[in-house]
């Protein structure tokens, strides 16, 4: 029937309109800014970048490879790759991101540059008061500003963070196992090599007269 969901809308406003004033059930606004509801687990705002550790520049996740600023739709991330590489939060040499910018006058929070990240780097903040009034440079966030914790992103998003940090951990695990099985194997061809080395009858020392 035409106008039968505005009808339904309008019925479900009035219920609410009416049994607010005998239950708190029913009301389903709040004062805000004074009273705020608590953000869904699943909400998304705007992307963050992810760091380990104490120390949001040794610890950024981010290894500047750029696939985010490829695939993002309206090309508002901007990003330039160090020339060299420095250690990251485990020690693994790495490079970085010496400018990672993302205008968030012109994301339109799709997430795709969550979902093409290989490095689990970035994801969707739910922090949603960033008005300002320099509407050019205030709203694009630089790579200090976009830093937040992997603590941060456990408050914000506990179930997603947790199985990523499994994630991480199993593929941490099974680098460390990787590394220790070839520096086994290279320890077992250097004795085989030494043992054929001391097997080899030495030459002669020269003729007897
Ligand atoms: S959420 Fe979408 S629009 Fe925003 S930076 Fe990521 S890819 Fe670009
Ligand atoms: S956030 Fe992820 S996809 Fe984007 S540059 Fe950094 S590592 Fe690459």
């Amino acid at each position: 029937m035409l106008g039968e969901g505005i009808l339904k809308g309008m019925a479900e406003t009035a219920k609410n309109f009416a049994g607010s004033f005998v239950s708190v059930d029913r009301l389903t606004t709040v004062e805000y800014p004074e009273q705020r509801i608590p953000t869904f687990e699943n909400a998304r705002v705007f992307p963050f970048l992810v760091y380990d550790g104490p120390d949001w520049a040794a610890g950024l996740r981010c290894v500047a490879c750029q696939i985010c600023e490829k695939e993002c739709p309206p090309k508002c991330i901007y990003i330039e790759k160090s020339q060299g590489k420095k250690p990251d939060f485990v020690g693994k040499p790495q490079f970085y991101p010496t400018r990672f910018d993302i205008d968030i006058s012109v994301c339109m929070s799709c997430q795709i540059c969550v979902e093409v990240c290989p490095f689990e780097a970035i994801k969707m903040d739910t922090e949603f008061e960033l008005a300002t009034d320099n509407r050019f440079g205030g709203l694009l966030l630089d790579r200090q500003q976009l830093a937040k914790s992997n603590e941060y992103y456990h408050q914000i998003h506990p179930t997603e963070a947790t199985e990523v940090d499994a994630r991480l951990d199993a593929e941490k695990e099974a680098a460390a196992a990787k590394a220790k099985a070839a520096a086994q194997a290279a320890a077992a061809k250097a004795g085989e090599a030494a043992k054929a080395a001391s097997a080899k009858p030495a030459p002669p020392t020269g003729g007897e007269d």
